[in-house]
């Protein structure tokens, strides 16, 4: 018999291949632009060496990819509505200097914009010139970060936001342009923020990738393996080359202490000692579990003070309250017997 499963298992195959995305992995032969801004050496390795390895992506991520794809289309229309004038759409790029190629979205330009250029740089613009320009769709939190400008990305606590600056500043390096453009779009409002930046306020930053990047490629030629950074809570903590890495198989990470034995003994006897109480505490919620279940059987709580109740002995006050989730007790045992003993 058809259930309804079937259809939706159907449905959902249907939808997925009919905006498409590329599951199956293919050799690189040089790095992305998208990933030049990541500062791990091993992962930069790693994605060219060991790209057979890395999880193929899952149906969650070829949506956000193509999210992304219908997001460029829909500013690309608002731009062009909006007077701008927008070339080399898609257009590739490569730099065998540093083995590093990718696509530049557009290339935007305006009356004022070529104005702006032509005055804050000995740039000579040509007529049809566009400021090369990157389209990020972000939700409202990233957005929020992101119109701060490329300083406050590269300090984001979100890795693929620190990555976008230079995705768009090696592309400003690539093509030897003085300027590059973001237009940062909140996927969830549509409000749209332009942000321009001089690639020359970025050197530091530009001769750290480069340098990292020339490491990296000497490795691909030798056959030398790169060392994997510290631990960095940012960029190890969800690492698609995790499983790859050598930082998996030392969990200590080199940043963190090695207990001395003292310390050792101490965490001995105090996890002995929260394994002995084990019992006791599933007996506390057992109890507890018993009186609320009681509690909740009754039209009101006894001795309802406002939300909250005191019933007691005069050993034992429970006080409950009943919210639209249900009953919470907490028991204070007040000297006394202990009416609610813990023991097994
Ligand atoms: S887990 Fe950390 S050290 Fe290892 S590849 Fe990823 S970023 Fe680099």
């Amino acid at each position: 018999m058809t259930t309804v499963r079937e259809i939706q298992d159907g449905f959902e195959k249907k939808m997925l291949s009919a905006y498409g995305g590329r599951r199956s992995p293919y050799e690189p032969t040089s790095h992305w632009a998208s990933n030049i801004g990541h500062p791990c050496r091993y992962y930069l390795w790693a994605r060219w060496k060991k790209w057979e390895e890395f999880p193929r992506p899952d149906d969650y991520l070829l949506g956000v990819f193509a999210q992304g794809r219908d997001g460029e289309r829909l500013v690309i229309q608002d731009l062009m509505k909006a007077g701008y004038d927008v070339t080399e759409q898609e257009k590739s790029y490569r730099d065998d200097t540093v083995r590093v190629s990718g696509r530049i979205d557009l290339r935007l330009s305006s009356e004022l914009i070529r104005r702006y250029v032509e005055e804050n740089s000995d740039f000579s613009v040509p007529r049809y010139w566009g400021i090369p320009t990157e389209i990020k769709n972000v939700n409202s939190h990233s957005y929020d970060e992101m119109t701060g400008g490329f300083r406050f990305m590269f300090r984001s606590f979100r890795p693929w936001v620190r990555k976008y600056p230079m995705q768009a500043l090696g592309y400003g390096k690539l093509i030897g342009e003085p300027f590059v453009a973001m237009i940062i779009r909140d996927k969830n409002s549509r409000q749209t923020h332009l942000l321009i930046e001089r690639v020359s306020d970025y050197k530091t930053e530009i001769k750290q990738c480069r340098e990292r990047l020339l490491y990296v490629n000497s490795c691909l030629d030798t056959g030398a393996t790169p060392e994997p950074m510290d631990y960095d809570h940012i960029w190890c903590h969800r690492c698609d080359a995790w499983s790859l890495c050598p930082q998996s198989s030392t969990p200590r990470g080199k940043n963190l202490e090695i207990l001395n034995d003292e310390m050792t003994e101490r965490f001995r006897e105090l996890n002995a000692i929260a394994e002995a109480a084990k019992p006791h505490v599933s007996a506390q919620t057992r109890a507890r579990k018993e009186i609320r279940e009681a509690l909740e059987k009754m039209e009101r709580l006894p001795a309802n003070v406002g939300e909250r109740v005191i019933t007691a002995g005069t050993s034992l006050v429970i006080e409950a309250t009943r919210n639209r989730r249900g009953v919470f007790v907490k028991i204070n045992d007040k000297g006394g017997e202990d009416a609610l003993s813990t023991e097994e």
